[in-house]
């Protein structure tokens, strides 16, 4: 197949190049030469062109709260509440059908992988299904169905507060006793499919007890894969953290084992300087979700200071309050002005970067998130002759730019989302009847 671009943004670059022909072969991309005139043959895809886009903080079904919890009062802890009554509706076969919809929406916004936060493992009661791992499965299933790629970030999730209080009502779906139980569950999910990966991840510090977190990280270290975590996202953590360990969640998980650079800290709201530094000098990497951080009065992470200390930044949509990349995307740097009263922190390749390559690395996907030869033949094209884009120039879409304006979407070399219609999905129809299934 080849394909030439209006513009596409290749990697490096600080803005779009023109008139780029594309070849892919076997799901990878092949020649990628800009400033080429259209052969005769090749498909043209008008607008800007971007490397595929990461989602790299998922948890699918909070999709179904959406719109339901954002008025009135309230804080994360009374948002969480009503997160659990969603929890409670859901079995393999809700969830393969809530999922597939979500995975689908975000293949509509230009997300080629996602990073799905994985922790409603069990049964109602907590037990385990007949397949432990059955939520798993349903998750990878409607990854594929959707056409999009998973890193299934399998989350061990053991105790209700930082001083080990058991898990009751919903949150016993969560747990496996320990983290030695976690790893054997874990060690039984073997998905097939070349579109799957499976990571782990640390709930919080509220969740995993410290003497269970080396644990979790040598399964993550001997095994090579991305180690997710929450961090900081509110100071009552910190605060219950200081109390028990008389440490900071940073700290505790530095002495743990668990920072490095196979690891992403997500949210990462609420620093000391000390904390910054431990995950800059370890190359930990860190998420950001601006718009569930807005949604949910987190507050605003410092972000700059963690980029210059040597933390890449990627992006997630989390609660799915939005699932638009480029609001996430620019939310990085205006959320950063409101902070610092400063503009211009991130430049627009950087942005870019952070929902595309860094984002793919920390999901565990190296060969993915650049238009480059070898690469996965994932591309996102933007129309630049929208309401929203009109007369905007090609560097600008992320400023400009929403989920509505993808055109089209290419995964692995197949077309997923063709001229804004996805493939195989009636996305909103299947929203729809998927969630007033978990939420009458
Ligand atoms: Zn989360």
């Amino acid at each position: 197949m080849r394909l030439h671009a209006e513009y596409a943004w290749l990697p490096g670059a600080a803005e779009p190049s023109r008139d780029v022909l594309i070849e892919v072969a076997d799901g990878r991309f092949g020649a990628v030469t800009a400033g080429v005139p259209a052969p005769a043959g090749a498909r043209r895809l008008p607008g800007v062109t971007l490397p595929g886009l990461a989602n790299a903080h998922s948890h699918a079904f909070h999709r179904a709260l959406r719109g339901r919890t954002h008025g009135g009062r309230g804080d994360f802890w009374s948002w969480r509440e009503q997160m659990y009554a969603v929890a409670d509706r859901l079995d393999p076969q809700r969830y393969l059908a809530l999922a597939r919809a979500v995975y689908a929406e975000m293949a509509l916004a230009g997300i080629t992988c996602v990073g799905e936060f994985h922790y409603l493992h069990h049964d109602r009661d907590g037990g385990r299904y007949a397949d432990a791992n059955a939520m798993s499965e349903a998750l990878v299933a409607a990854a594929a169905q959707a056409g999009i790629r998973i890193t299934l970030l399998d989350t061990c999730y053991l105790s209700a507060g930082v001083d080990g209080t058991p898990l009751t009502g919903a949150q016993r779906r969560f747990g496996d006793g320990d983290a030695d139980r976690w790893a054997q569950r874990v060690d039984a999910f073997a998905p097939a499919g070349g579109h799957v990966r499976v990571g782990a991840a640390v709930h919080s510090v509220r969740a995993v007890p410290a003497a269970q977190l080396p644990v979790v990280a040598a399964w993550a270290r001997e095994r090579d894969a991305p180690l997710h975590l929450h961090l900081s996202e509110q100071p009552a953590e910190n605060e219950a953290c200081q109390a028990a360990y008389g440490r900071s969640p940073a700290e505790l998980l530095a002495d743990a084992g668990v920072l490095g650079p196979r690891t992403t800290a997500v949210h990462a709201t609420h620093l000391g300087d000390t904390d910054v530094r431990l995950l800059g000098t370890s190359r930990t990497g860190v998420c950001f979700c601006p718009t569930t951080e807005r949604d949910l009065a987190d507050g605003i992470g410092p972000a700059p200071q963690l980029a210059a200390a040597g933390s890449p930044l990627s992006l997630g949509s989390d609660s799915h309050a939005v699932i638009d990349p480029f609001e996430e995307a620019r939310g990085l740097e205006l959320d950063e002005r409101l902070r610092s009263r400063v503009r211009g922190t991130f430049t627009a390749a950087e942005l870019l970067s952070a929902a595309s390559r860094a984002g793919h690395e920390a999901l565990g996907w190296s060969d993915a998130g650049g238009i480059a030869t070898g690469q996965r033949a994932d591309l996102v094209t933007v129309a630049l002759d929208r309401v929203r884009t009109a007369g905007v120039p090609p560097t600008g879409v992320l400023f400009a730019a929403g989920a509505a304006d993808v055109t089209d979407v290419l995964v692995d070399g197949r077309p997923v989302v063709t001229a804004g219609v996805h493939a195989t999905v009636d996305v909103a129809a299947e929203l729809g009847a998927a969630i007033s299934a978990v939420t009458r």
